[in-house]
């Protein structure tokens, strides 16, 4: 294959080259840099091979709310971070040699929510809106809808094939995205039995179900520890008080999951700080549970890095590897960069672009620790954002900045990160942001209509695939594709037929 590319490759050449020498030289401060820059690609575009062996594992990374324009936003805080300009670095899922675009609409809505595209992506089918692990014969909210309807997910997928599973995210690990891929619920708010008060028909809450169903799950780390506890319980970063958000029938769900593992002879570890995490050895450590905050974790940008406070995504996915590793027969590890989509909610774009940064640590030591002849690698978003990057800014100009160049102003300056609608909405009576720090943390960029949180866009999404049948990423895919792909290249649920033959 390789061999009858470069030989495609150099006979093209030759027909081209007079060509190529007209070519060269012909305007632009530094064109010998950009023919230089076309010549990597156009080389790399032209020695793909396709990898069709069976994927012994799979790990899918899911960016919330990371549509383009973050994806290109994340990329120029990258390089700006680094000292350069910006627009050219390349992150770490970028060098992945197959992208697609995803198509994120819901049966129900052209603009879609979590639950929605987490059932998509991890269980393989397009659903409605606020559904989690349901067909879309089943309804928000009505519990009844639930029996029948629900339908195998990854977890389920990935255990039948006798494969270690686990989960990471900074959101809680009760939340929509991670949700989908261990529980059934017709509503994403069920996250705990308090928020169920009047419910009948024999749903359950969806962290009660990721306990009592789910118990081989190898790796569980997240948020979330509020739903673990009962309102009788303290938990230890609350000052020993307890939240309203904890458990109304009063069990401790962590106990639990303990008792469970140490009846069947496991050596299982619970740990809520970076101390306790940092001192778990996956070698020695058949289960694992973090649960760091109460809710949701810390956003990158602030978090507590000391032995109080808590991991980093690259960090529990690190430890998440190490521990799925062990298995012979392989592993499915979903990531989640939860907090991306909740930064831009409050038209908090420097959170949301941090936590950008942190979701590439973790695709990176991802790639450093596995080998792409064997582990497939899906790095997409659940859906976008109505964030954008506007005005004609110069060459790196800074990406939280001003747009500093603008021949058709027509009123007071505006920054190149803006929003379509949310929080920064200021009834058109825009303040001239050049008396604003508009590189502080806490910045609120301006929104064009007013809504209590920005809402979600409905554009596509991009797909970065590499491994085993990372090609099968290669056009305009329907989101719930993805799965298939997954399946396809692990032979798993209904792709149980060997690639390799
Ligand atoms: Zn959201």
């Amino acid at each position: 294959m390789f061999a009858a590319n470069m030989k495609t490759e150099m006979a093209h050449r030759a027909i081209c080259m007079f060509l190529l020498v007209l070519e060269v030289n012909v305007a632009g401060a530094n064109p010998a840099h950009w023919q230089q820059l076309a010549e990597q690609e156009l080389h790399k575009a032209l020695n793909r091979k396709w990898n069709t062996n069976k994927a012994h594992n799979v790990i899918l990374f899911i960016g919330d709310g990371m549509g383009g324009p973050t994806v290109t936003a994340t990329r120029i805080l990258r390089g700006q971070t680094q000292g350069g300009r910006g627009e050219e670095t390349v992150l770490e899922f970028e060098k992945f040699p197959n992208v697609g675009y995803s198509k994120t609409y819901s049966e129900d809505r052209q603009t879609t929510d979590s639950a929605a595209t987490a059932t998509a992506l991890l269980c393989g089918e397009k659903t409605n809106y606020r559904l989690i692990g349901l067909s879309d014969q089943a309804r928000d909210g009505q519990c009844a809808s639930q029996q029948g309807n629900e339908i195998p997910c990854a977890f389920e997928w990935f255990r039948a094939d006798g494969r270690s599973v686990g989960m990471v995210t900074t959101a809680r690990i009760t939340h929509a995205t991670p949700a989908a891929a261990y529980a059934k619920s017709v509503s994403r708010n069920w996250e705990v039995d308090g928020d169920m008060v009047g419910v009948t028909g024999g749903c359950t809450d969806i962290a009660s179900q990721l306990i009592y169903n789910n118990s081989h799950v190898k790796v569980i780390l997240g948020g979330g520890r509020q739903f673990f506890l009962g309102r009788n319980h303290s938990d230890p970063e609350m000052n020993n008080t307890n939240s309203a958000k904890q458990r109304l029938d009063g069990v401790n769900l962590i106990n639990v999951w303990k008792e469970d593992k140490m009846r069947k002879n496991f050596d299982a570890e619970y740990v809520w700080n970076n101390a306790q995490f940092d001192a778990v050895d996956p070698s020695k450590t058949d289960f694992l549970l973090g649960l760091f905050e109460p809710s949701h974790m810390q956003y990158d940008l602030d978090r507590d890095n000391g032995p109080q406070g808590e991991p980093s995504l690259a960090a529990m996915t690190q430890k998440a590897i190490r521990m799925l590793q062990k298995d012979t027969n392989g592993f499915f590890l979903l990531v989640e960069g939860g907090r991306i989509d909740h930064a831009h909610h409050e038209n908090n774009a420097k959170r949301a672009l941090y936590d950008g940064l942190a979701f590439e640590d973790a695709v990176k030591i991802a790639t450093e620790m596995t080998d792409e002849r064997d582990t497939l690698i899906i790095v997409t978003a659940d859906h976008a954002h109505v964030f954008n990057i506007a005005g004609y800014p110069a060459r790196g100009n800074n990406i939280f900045g001003i747009v500093d160049i603008d021949e058709d102003l027509n009123g007071p300056y505006f920054t190149t990160l803006l929003y379509g609608n949310g929080p920064g909405y200021d009834a058109g009576n825009r303040t001239d942001v050049k008396t604003t720090d508009t590189t502080d943390k806490n910045y609120i960029q301006a929104a064009a209509a007013p809504r209590i949180e920005d809402s979600h866009g409905g554009q596509d999404v991009g797909i970065y695939a590499r491994g085993p049948m990372a090609h099968l990423i290669h056009g305009v895919h329907e989101q719930h594709y993805i799965a298939h792909v997954m399946t396809y290249a692990a032979c798993v649920a209904d792709n149980k037929v060997d690639v390799t033959l």
